[in-house]
């Protein structure tokens, strides 16, 4: 019975856990009642969720210092650094311009915000709570410039120890160049990395043979506290992300770039990055998932190394192209809710807030829904209003974040596949071979 158990590939035994989760969730909830079972859900079954999810995120610091040194220093030569960094940001823009735009025809079609006017009055909860948290995140809402500056960390040691991770990208790129340009005095440290980038991809590996029981213990949590009530509420809403993430994953990342760009076959891809798509959609955290994100790239989609460890940390934090569907259909559900009717220039200032909040939004659970407050600010909806309506998603918004967070790492990947085929650093045949974890 271990034997077999340990036989399945990982990302079986993630999805048995996913559904044994939602199994056990639902049975607490309905069996034993809301209260009773949300409680214990809540306070027997959670632990151990978040036990795994620090796990995980205590790897994110050292993996990404480490494998973005040597990626870069396996790069060899410092001038491919800026075509590769070029191709990226280019290709994660492209991504998140169709998100948007897929998202606003989605969120236009379904009407979500449709007759909730006085629901939202009616049914937030906790706006204190809410108001606090976005007061936060406002002040962490900064112009263009402060938010560039902040990529270059005053001290690196520091950024390493908050985990801040686009100052350690930037630093650790650096190290790398430095190391390159070094040459033969800089080789002990070349080694070094590489040996530290190998054992803490294995340690990576360790914990996430403990995925599938994180995952169960998330989705018991999430079910056992929540229900089912956690779809009729926002039904619509919910089910105009879902059906935008669903079509920007098969039809951008499957049908546009796998099947067109990359020509290579779509069932691997999608077979290649399912442990990654089981994590982040349980830990609604594209920075937690990091770690599984890089390993499956490289080992299932031939993804070489010097591309997985730069192009992967960078995009889960500025590529969040479910984010950027879904603060493209909360302006139009806020819309819809308040009667507000949209221009086309109206249109295209929610697109393009909701691109740029994508960008500066963190890789972490609700980040997207507390910084949606800007983008309603573009078409009239006033502080109050969006205070009500952040109010109003927020308890539903983990089934929301699980999916946009998926979302958000497939696009990752693809663009990490496309950079890595252009720089002649794919290697196809692990590609289309079966899956190794
Ligand atoms: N939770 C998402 C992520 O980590 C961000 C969001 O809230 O949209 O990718």
């Amino acid at each position: 019975m271990l034997t077999s158990w340990r036989a399945l590939t990982l990302w079986k035994r993630v999805f048995i856990g996913l559904f044994l989760g939602i199994f056990i969730g639902l049975g607490l909830h309905y069996g034993l009642g809301p209260e009773k079972g949300g409680m214990i859900a809540e306070k027997w079954i959670y632990p151990f969720g978040q036990a795994f999810v620090k796990m995980i995120k205590m790897l994110v610091v050292p993996l990404i210092a480490t494998t973005l040194v040597s990626g870069v220093i396996a790069m060899g030569d410092p001038k491919r650094l800026g075509s590769l960094g070029m191709r990226t940001i280019g290709l994660y823009m492209a991504t998140t311009f169709f998100a948007v735009w897929l998202g606003l025809a989605v969120g236009t079609i379904f009407q979500p915000g449709a007759g909730m006017g006085e629901l939202i009055s009616g049914g937030a909860q906790g706006v204190d709570a809410v108001s606090q948290k976005l007061a936060k995140s406002g002040a962490a809402q900064k112009g263009l410039s402060d938010y560039l500056l902040t990529i270059i960390p005053s001290n690196p040691v520091k950024a390493l120890a908050n985990g801040d991770v686009l100052p350690i990208i930037f630093f650790s790129i650096l190290m790398g160049v430095g190391i390159l340009l070094t040459g033969e005095k800089g080789k002990p440290l070349a080694d070094f990395f590489d040996s530290a980038s190998e054992v803490v991809m294995k340690v990576t590996m360790m914990v996430m043979n403990l995925a599938p029981y994180g995952v169960l213990a998330l989705m018991a949590w999430v079910m056992g506290t929540k229900g089912l009530g956690i779809l009729s509420s926002i039904g619509k809403l919910a089910a105009a992300l879902y059906i935008a993430c669903f079509l920007q994953i098969i039809l951008v990342y499957g049908g546009l770039i796998v099947k067109t760009i990359l020509r290579l076959p779509l069932v691997r891809f999608f077979y290649g990055i399912a442990d990654a798509l089981g994590v982040a959609y349980s830990t609604a955290s594209s920075n937690a998932t990091l770690p599984v994100t890089i390993s499956c790239a490289e080992n299932n989609l031939g993804v070489d190394k010097s591309v997985a460890g730069s192009v992967l940390p960078m995009g889960a934090t500025i590529n969040m192209d479910g984010t950027a569907i879904y603060l493209g259909i909360i302006a139009l559900f806020a819309a819809q809710a308040l009667g507000i009717d949209l221009t086309f220039g109206q249109y295209m200032m929610v697109a393009l807030t909701a691109t740029l909040t994508s960008i500066g939004a963190a890789g972490i659970p609700s980040a997207g829904l507390l910084l949606a407050a800007g983008v309603l600010s573009v078409i009239g909806v006033t502080d109050v209003q969006s205070t009500l309506i952040i109010a109003f998603i927020f308890p539903f918004d983990r089934l929301l974040d699980m999916m946009r967070t998926a979302t958000n790492v497939t696009g990752d990947v693809a663009v990490a596949c496309t950079v890595a085929k252009w720089d002649d650093q794919l290697d196809e045949e692990v590609f289309k071979a079966k899956s190794v974890v």
